[in-house]
């Protein structure tokens, strides 16, 4: 058990035991089906736990130079990369870190294609299948006019005058999906093979990666189905499937405590479906906006320990963060006792797309990062202060 009465917030903090859980959960989907499964560092990229992820995976993908450099150094094995237009000046670094680059066009791939062959690397093109079940449009990369990947119409005129510029591509890569089930992706694989079986089906085709959204670690999820979905490709195409999950990898693994700093006299009632209900509110020594953005972005309410929905028990309050946004609000929650300033509350599931995205918006200082494991129990990883602030505004 973690003690959480011995964090100085605000602190995210990952159990390594979840971790392994998840670890060995997305090892046996590679150990039944021989398809390979790389960690998506924009996801989690706290580097001091690749060392234990590089026991279980086969290495990570980078959406950019930076985390691809990160990668390679934090964890090595391999090295993948996908961005939807890579920088002249970065590509030669990119060439030497990469084994896989995945191109978001042919025309990229046709400017980069002769660096990267020099350089031995596995060049891939991202497919856009046309087809997601996202509903909320800012993660789905098939809505009109999305830039992401390459649509059958554009490829099929692109290689109208000269089919052999495909001579170099070793591997398709389509990501469509956002915390989603194997039936999602049975469906999709019905929409890219509807698409792309042609292509799927060449001679060079080495691999063919899934992309990420696969929530392959969550309680509901059906693996036995993805286990088919892998094989059936593989079998079918003769390729090597691979997985890029981020979420997936540190899915309910961390937690993000933090201090009541203030509790409000003011009391005001909400009206929703089942009458309403009185909240107060508090004020906490972490941020939506700063500290976990997707509460913000998503949106989603995030669980505390030992809370309810609001109007549940006895207490409501609504928590905000101590910056100056309005729209600052983590959600409203219900409690047996009345909080008090000093009281610490433990926000959970804040592994993934929490320190990769956080800010220091208003001056709000970052959270520092711990692990708990069995052997060394609680600690702390980093710490960030006025500097880390500072350095970046001028
Ligand atoms: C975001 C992303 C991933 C990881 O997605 P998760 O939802 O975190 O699993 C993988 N591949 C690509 C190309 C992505 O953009």
């Amino acid at each position: 058990m973690i003690d959480y009465s011995r964090v100085k917030t605000p602190a995210y903090v990952v159990d390594e035991n979840l971790l392994i859980r998840n670890l060995e959960i997305l090892k046996s989907v590679m150990d039944r089906t021989s398809c390979k499964i790389v960690l998506a560092q924009k996801g989690f990229s706290m580097f001091s736990l690749y060392p234990l992820i590089g026991k279980y995976l086969c290495g990570t993908t980078a959406s950019s130079l930076y985390e691809a450099k990160l990668g390679k150094e934090e964890m090595g094995k391999e090295t993948h990369i996908f961005s939807p237009a890579y920088k002249e000046k970065e590509f030669d670094e990119i060439a030497i870190l990469c084994d896989h680059i995945v191109f978001n066009s042919i025309e990229q791939f046709m400017k980069y294609r002769n660096i990267a062959l020099q350089a031995n690397c596995s060049c891939g093109l991202r497919i856009n299948p046309q087809y997601a079940e996202v509903p909320n449009e800012i993660y789905n990369p098939c809505c009109v006019g999305s830039r992401l990947g390459i649509t059958v119409d554009v490829l099929e005129e692109e290689l109208k005058c000269d089919f052999s510029i495909l001579d170099n591509i070793e591997g398709l890569h389509f990501h469509v999906m956002c915390e989603q089930n194997s039936d999602t992706l049975e469906r999709v694989l019905k929409h890219v093979e509807e698409k792309f079986a042609k292509y799927l089906a060449l001679p060079q085709i080495k691999w063919v990666n899934f992309g990420g959204g696969h929530h392959i670690t969550r309680q509901d999820y059906d693996i036995e189905l993805l286990i088919k979905c892998i094989n059936y490709i593989q079998k079918k195409y003769y390729v090597q499937v691979y997985l890029e999950p981020g979420e997936a990898v540190a899915l309910n693994t961390g937690f993000l405590v933090a201090t009541v700093l203030s509790v409000q006299k003011e009391k005001f009632t909400v009206h929703n479906e089942n009458g309403g209900y009185e909240v107060t509110s508090a004020i906490l020594d972490t941020s939506a906006a700063c500290h976990m953005p997707d509460v913000l972005e998503m949106p989603y309410r995030p669980i505390i320990i030992n809370s309810e929905m609001p109007g549940v028990l006895a207490y409501t309050y609504r928590f905000g963060g101590n910056t100056c946004l309005a729209g600052d609000i983590i959600g409203d929650y219900s409690f047996h006792h009345q909080l008090k300033a000093g009281e610490k509350l433990v926000f959970t599931d804040m592994a993934h797309y929490s320190m990769v995205k956080n800010n220091t918006f208003n001056g709000i200082g970052l959270p520092s990062i711990m692990i708990y494991n069995d052997k060394d129990g609680l600690y702390t990883v980093k710490e960030f202060g006025y500097q880390d602030f500072k350095e970046r505004l001028s």
